[in-house]
């Protein structure tokens, strides 16, 4: 239950410089949104691809956020230690002179725990986003839990609020009745269309393809156990109304 979830009342209210102190004051906020990011493996695969893009997981389970969170800070304590120390010589003068820290990785990467189906728009304003990534969504298989499903026609209004024109929905799964239920239900709403995978790598999205093929914990298990993947991205429409 996500009954003792505090959320922020809008995306003005999120002090996005706790989630990246490394780009306080740059004024940017996520484009990339993982929804049910697991254990966050596309995110960690992506944030190294993408250093200037901000990106936030979501992640209703307390453990496994509070595991992702604990994985993004021990990898930006790896990448942010000095390299170790070199004496100082006659022609290089004092170490401190010489030595250049290397920038610190994986401060672009965040996690909330929260529940995106009814508080994505308390984190991200409209047309914010230019990635959303719905991947290995949990399958909701009975008829009667269908409404619980993550892509719904009332929450596909949500996700196209948050996400700017041009912007791309990612969708993989290993369940065919859901991979067909997602693709239903994205072509049939009038702000969404169906872009082919050839089209996005023309666009120099082939690594963000990639990694949502292969990176995430939910994936790779797919991988190991033999089982098929069904990718479907979808492209966020502009009507010429919208302003
Ligand atoms: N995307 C990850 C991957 O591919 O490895 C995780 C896939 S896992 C099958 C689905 C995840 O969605 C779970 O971690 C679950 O806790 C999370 N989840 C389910 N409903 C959610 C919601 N309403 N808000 C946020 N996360 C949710």
């Amino acid at each position: 239950s996500d009954h003792n979830l505090e959320y922020p009342a809008s995306p003005d209210e999120v002090d996005w410089s706790a989630h990246y102190p490394a780009f306080t004051g740059s004024g940017k906020k996520p484009e990339f949104a993982d929804v049910g990011c697991g254990f966050g493996g596309l995110l960690i695969a992506l944030a190294p691809l993408y250093p200037d893009t901000l990106m936030l997981g979501l992640e209703i389970r307390v453990q496994v956020s509070q595991y992702v969170e604990d994985r993004i800070a021990a990898l930006r304590a790896a990448s942010s230690a000095p390299p170790p120390a070199q004496p100082p010589t006659a022609e290089s003068g004092p170490a401190s002179s010489q030595s250049t820290v290397a920038p610190g990785g994986y401060q672009n990467v965040s996690i909330v725990r929260a529940n995106a189906m009814k508080f994505l728009p308390n984190y991200f304003s409209k047309h914010s986003l230019s990635a959303l990534f719905f991947l290995f969504p949990d399958p909701h298989f009975k008829l009667r839990k269908h409404k619980a499903r993550i892509i719904s026609p009332t929450l596909l209004a949500e996700y196209a609020y948050v996400l700017r024109p041009g912007g791309v929905v990612y969708t993989i799964t290993d369940v065919k009745d859901l991979a067909e239920w997602m693709k239903a239900h994205l072509s049939a709403f009038p702000l969404f269309e169906s872009v082919d995978t050839e089209t996005l790598r023309a666009e120099g999205k082939g690594p963000i393809l990639d990694a949502v093929w292969n990176s995430t914990e939910e994936g790779k298990k797919v991988e190991r156990n033999k089982g098929e993947k069904w990718l479907a991205c979808f492209r966020r429409i502009e009507l010429a109304r919208e302003v």
